[in-house]
């Protein structure tokens, strides 16, 4: 089983202690704001903004989680183009973070609606159906208090060829093992025109700050864990899964390489993806500058392609 969000599975005693499922799923949410500081709700609101989506567009949101883009993508397009055409699939691999999503939405005016959907999926494999979690014992019914939402059983969609305008997917990339076979499920599914927009932390890339920034993540975040979610393994290895995951140029180089077309290149320019001039790699492979953005010198950055 791939337990995703964590990066290592959850043994299943640790399972059955935490019990509940919201618990694990509320614990990341404050972890996030601990860790980040907050910031990552910046980074979430920017990448949306930019992304900009309206005009009723089909989006999925991959390793979706607790539904923070999904919500933002449907907020956006309602709050500023008046759009309640625009659709927002949430996909993730794990029940359980699904299910705090479908918690959270179930308390917005999208709940109920051909705007949102869910499905559990693999983002290497779009076409997969994945086991369904055991049903709940008939005792739980006693449990659940009235005013709690009834949540729909968690669905497989089929994501089909060229079905999609806006593929989106942030802090998830890094969890999954072949990110070549994620980007070549993305370019099937997005339609031509279509975009895939991936936020993901990157390398920070700036004299002294890196140092300042490894120390930070090495001292800080495993003992955020620690305190905060009963949990030093999981976020040690965070740490690591952000420092193994490709360098921004390498990242983008293969997100070309999977048929997309950066921003900035001509094509993508022409069709409404314009370059990040400020933006050079460091490497010296020219033809990724502008491809990517830094956001806070790079702890996180947007990666886009546009498939045509
Ligand atoms: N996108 C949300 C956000 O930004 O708040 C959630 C990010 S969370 C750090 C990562 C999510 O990726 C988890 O919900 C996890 O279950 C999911 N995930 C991990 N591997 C996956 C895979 N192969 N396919 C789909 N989802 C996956």
């Amino acid at each position: 089983t791939h337990f995703g969000y964590q990066d290592v599975p959850l043994s299943s005693k640790v399972d059955l202690v935490r019990g509940v499922f919201s618990s694990v799923a509320s614990s990341y949410d404050v972890m996030n704001d601990a860790m980040s500081v907050g910031v990552h709700r910046l980074w979430k609101d920017h990448f949306v903004a930019e992304l900009n989506p309206r005009g009723g567009i089909k989006c999925l949101d991959v390793a979706g989680g607790t539904g923070d883009i999904g919500l933002r993508l449907l907020d956006h397009a309602r709050e500023k183009h008046s759009d309640r055409q625009t659709q927002v699939t949430l996909l993730d691999i794990n029940p359980s973070m699904l299910r705090a999503g479908q918690r959270r939405l179930a308390k917005t005016m999208y709940w109920n609606t051909d705007q949102l959907r869910f499905a559990l999926g693999n983002a290497e494999d779009l076409r997969l159906h994945l086991d369904s979690p055991p049903p709940k014992s008939p005792l739980s019914a006693f449990a659940a208090s009235p005013n709690k939402p009834k949540l729909p059983p968690l669905e497989h969609l089929e994501i089909e060829d060229e079905s999609v305008d806006l593929y989106t997917i942030a802090f998830g990339i890094r969890n999954c093992t072949h990110i070549d076979k994620v980007l070549k499920e993305a370019h099937r599914v997005l339609k031509p025109g279509g975009v895939f927009a991936c936020l993901e932390f990157g390398k920070v890339n700036v004299p002294g700050l890196s140092d300042l920034y490894r120390a930070y993540s090495h001292a800080v975040l495993p003992s955020l864990g620690a305190v905060l979610a009963s949990d030093r393994a999981s976020y040690q290895y965070l740490v690591e899964s952000i420092e193994r995951f490709p360098t921004q140029p390498d990242f983008a180089r293969m997100v070309a390489q999977a048929g997309f077309h950066l921003p900035g290149s001509p094509q993508a320019e022409r069709w409404g993806l314009p370059a990040y001039p400020e933006q050079r790699s460091w490497d010296g492979d020219e033809s990724v500058n502008g491809a990517w953005e830094d956001l806070s010198f790079g702890i996180a950055t947007i990666w886009k392609g546009m498939k045509l």
